[in-house]
């Protein structure tokens, strides 16, 4: 249904690795002109791997325009909220009282973050940098040796506290010899990803000198001590670092389960609402990882393409595939799990999908390398990704 421009209208809230994602696959996707507006709360999008190394010194967190990247995909950028949405009328309201009108809409907007435990230190760069970066001050100034870096029971993508661990254990050997302990939920480490994978991220552990409990879910007590299940044992460390819990966005309007995620089927469609979409964190869909939101949003973009887009290839559905880039201190190791049991786990010292970013991705990916590279560079960058695309 066209409406006032004549163009089929396309919304997307969110300007995350979902958004951006749903945004470039559209634009690429779309054999006729769409007129497709994304709302972000903020202006930039946010590259949140990175996060782990900023307090280290190694870089700041990455940020890219979104008003540039709308603009460059042939769409507008609003930067406002979303404050609720009507799917009867087909519209969005914004915070500063405009009002949106969509064939299709794909909410992506992202999961809410909040700390999991009340003591310690929550590792979150966008909710208190400052709480991590005073670990680090501590340990600098002698008070803090020994840090025990927790995993949630709930928390579906662990990697960020295996690079945290290495990255502190490494940081703090500076300051003398530290004691960092990793406790997780998982049975193996990172054992989404195989034993193989696991036997080998364990190994990489204890190389650092990282001390690992798989099988263990940790309660703080207080701001230095914890107990673990089911051992029942407890333990003490000077710091307690954990990452923080998820939960859905609850946005009025929305349909949301009772934990407030947006149900979305195998086509990104918010079941029993004509033209509602949703990808990413935000949804019911059990992991919460950019590459996985990022397959959502593929899915979904193509759903809307080949209904609205004029696009005639047959959408693809959502076969969650899991890529994990985890940073040793001898080199990266690329991890692969097809959660839909196709293929078996791999883990590589050499890419196992291209571009090797962080959060793998179909158009984001290589959107955001060729951002970083200069002009002559990002026009070679760009033909090698068509190339290798082709060759997929
Ligand atoms: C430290 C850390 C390390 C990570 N490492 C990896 C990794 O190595 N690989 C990987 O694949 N993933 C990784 N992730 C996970 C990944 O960043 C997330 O899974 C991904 O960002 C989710 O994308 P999303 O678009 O669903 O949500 P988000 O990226 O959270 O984006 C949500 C967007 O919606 C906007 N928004 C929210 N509410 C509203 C509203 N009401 N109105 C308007 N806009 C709104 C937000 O401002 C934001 O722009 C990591 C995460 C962290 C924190």
């Amino acid at each position: 249904m066209p409406n006032a421009s004549g163009d089929p209208h396309i919304v997307i809230v969110g300007g995350g690795v979902a958004g951006a994602e749903a945004l470039l696959a559209l634009s690429a996707l779309a054999r006729v002109r769409l007129d497709i507006t994304l709302v972000s709360r903020v202006a930039d999008f946010h590259y949140r791997p990175l996060d782990i190394d900023e307090p280290f010194g190694m870089g700041s967190a990455r940020r890219y325009a979104l008003d540039d990247l709308a603009r460059g995909a042939g769409a507008q950028f609003v930067c406002d909220s979303l404050s609720r949405v009507d799917t009867d009328a087909r519209r969005v309201l914004l915070g500063g009282g405009t009002e949106l009108a969509y064939d299709a809409l794909v909410m992506a907007t992202g999961a809410a973050s909040h700390p999991a435990f009340e003591y310690g230190v929550t590792f979150d760069r966008l909710l208190d940098p400052e709480e991590f970066d005073e670990v680090l001050a501590d340990n600098r100034a002698g008070f803090a040796r020994s840090v025990a870096i927790i995993v949630p029971a709930g928390v579906s993508w662990t990697l960020p506290a295996y690079e945290l661990a290495l990255r502190t254990v490494t940081w703090m050997r500076q300051n003398g010899e530290p004691e960092i302990t990793l406790i997780t939920p998982e049975a193996e480490p990172l054992g989404i990803f195989g034993h193989e994978a696991a036997a080998e991220v364990a190994q990489v552990l204890e190389d650092a000198g990282v001390r690992l409990h798989a099988g263990a879910t940790a309660q703080p007590m207080s701001n230095t001590t914890y107990s673990m299940l089911p051992s029942g044992a407890w333990d003490e460390a000077d710091r307690i670092v954990a990452l923080p819990q998820l939960s859905g966005p609850r946005i009025p309007g929305m349909p949301y389960d009772q934990a407030g995620w947006i149900p979305a089927d195998q086509h990104g469609r918010v079941p029993g609402f004509d033209g509602l979409y949703a990808a990413g964190d935000g949804t019911s869909f059990w992991i919460k990882q950019g590459g996985i939101a990022a397959q959502q949003a593929d899915a979904a973009a193509q759903h809307i393409a080949a209904t609205l887009g004029g696009s005639e290839e047959q959408p693809e559905p959502f076969r969650p595939v899991l890529r994990g880039l985890l940073r040793t201190r001898d080199g990266a190791r690329y991890m692969r799990a097809d959660l839909g049991g196709g293929e078996p786990p791999a883990i590589s010292a050499e890419p196992l999908w291209w571009p090797p970013a962080k959060i793998a991705s179909r158009w984001l990916a290589a959107y955001l390398a060729a951002e970083d590279l200069g002009a002559e560079e990002r026009a070679l960058y760009m033909r090698r990704v068509a190339m290798a695309r082709r060759k997929r």
